[in-house]
């Protein structure tokens, strides 16, 4: 096999709990998909694709009703008009969008900045481009809400070499779920032009803001947009996780280099999907411009169902502001139910594997999300997620009132 998979593993905190939540029949509060069915229209979209028969290769770069609908969607948010021809790419996924970045801009020898925690697929995508990744963990010092979570300006500056290609992060992040405020993300803009850095922007949860929060793209301030390469993913902006279907929006020379990587992994992400993507984005145009709005409504009763539920078991939960994901602290369950501390094995992740077991809920150990250095961080956290119905959230409530 190549060297450069000798310490990857095909074991992940998603082939580890989603099976094991099946096996014990938990309610699934772990990996991050809706159950839930998608709205009519975007459904009705996908089938009249297929009946209309749109089931064949289309453009490589992307469809060309999609990227127009991207470009009209985004272009206001970006502050400038963005090209749909020359600055949007289609591919399988936010999953691939950040496969195909990487690929594209790092080489071998090349260092990039991750901010723990991280989405788990970042560093892989970078040790297969044969870089390296470096981490900077958010500090948090106690409090209940995910703008708690600091990113020291100093640590992230600290962490940059000469070898130090780009800077990537993810707002809203997955996870506390913190949504990165203008001042904090025009520090970030300020260090990545200074050192003539690039900026990977991961925006998948860029519909889900709660409260006070909004979601700004670093791409739309000053100078930035030439040096950022944002994503974001139909999956979770439609909730068809399953569709895998994700995006890149960058200035051309960037594009096309992520294409070229994207013509070559899949040439073309799927048609069908693509085509009902589009005829979602220009409805809500047309006919619900507060779509988003609305759908970041309902999730926040969702995420206030599950934190209220979560504090009555003891389980204290960290206030996203964005995202579908709650970070609850572990610490006041009595460990001699889960924890044995010969076994080596992080705390976190006892929890949640007893949590499935004994308990019947699943969720996600977060140090899956943190270099080993700073696993420790989050040992006495699990990840709960809300894009669930009302009813999986209130059972999965009830199951975890026996923590008290
Ligand atoms: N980035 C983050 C932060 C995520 O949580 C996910 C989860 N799916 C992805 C990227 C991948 O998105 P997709 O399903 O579109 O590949
Ligand atoms: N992004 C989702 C999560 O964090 C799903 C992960 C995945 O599908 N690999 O749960």
């Amino acid at each position: 096999l190549a060297q450069r998979l000798n310490h990857l593993s095909a074991q992940s905190v998603w082939t580890e709990f989603t099976p094991l939540a099946n096996q014990y029949s938990a309610i699934n509060l772990g990996q991050g998909f809706p159950d839930f069915p998608a709205d009519k229209f975007i459904i009705d979209a996908a089938s009249n694709a297929v009946l209309n028969h749109l089931n064949q290769y289309t453009r490589s770069m992307g469809h060309v009703r999609l990227v127009n609908a991207l470009a009209a969607h985004f272009s206001d948010q970006f502050g400038r008009h963005i090209d749909p021809l020359k600055e949007v790419v289609v591919l399988m996924g936010a999953t691939e969008a950040l496969y195909a970045t990487i690929q594209a801009i790092v080489n071998p020898g090349d260092e990039v900045i991750l901010i723990e925690p991280f989405y788990d697929s970042y560093p892989v995508d970078i040790v297969l481009a044969g870089g390296t990744p470096k981490y900077v963990p958010l500090r948090y010092e106690g409090g209940e809400n995910s703008s708690d979570f600091t990113l020291n300006f100093q640590e992230l500056e600290a962490a940059i070499t000469s070898k130090t290609k780009a800077i990537m992060i993810n707002t809203p992040q997955n996870i506390p779920g913190k949504v990165y405020s203008r001042q904090e993300l025009e520090k970030i803009a300020e260090i990545v032009k200074r050192h003539d850095l690039l900026l990977i922007s991961d925006e998948v949860y860029e519909p889900m803001v709660y409260d006070q929060s909004t979601h700004v793209k670093p791409a739309s301030l000053p100078d930035m947009f030439e040096r950022t390469i944002t994503i974001g993913s139909a999956g979770k902006s439609f909730s068809v996780t399953g569709w895998k279907t994700g995006w890149v929006i960058a200035p051309p020379h960037l594009s096309e280099a992520i294409w070229i990587v994207h013509q070559n992994v899949a040439f073309t992400a799927n048609t069908p999907s693509q085509e009902a993507i589009a005829v979602g984005f220009e409805r809500i145009k047309k006919e619900d411009p507060d779509y988003f709005k609305n759908l970041s409504k309902d999730f926040q009763k969702k995420r206030d169902l599950l934190c209220d539920r979560l504090r009555s078991a003891g389980l204290n939960p960290i206030v996203p502001q964005g995202s579908y994901f709650v970070l609850a602290d572990i610490s006041r369950v009595d460990e001699k139910h889960y924890f044995d501390e010969k076994s080596g094995v992080a705390r976190d992740y006892q929890f949640a594997r007893w949590l499935v077991k004994e308990i019947g809920v699943a969720a996600i150990p977060p140090s899956a999300f943190y270099s080993r250095d700073n696993a420790h961080l989050v040992e006495n956290f699990v990840r709960f997620c809300f894009c669930k119905k009302e009813e999986t959230i209130r059972s999965a409530g009830e199951r975890l009132q026996k923590l008290k």
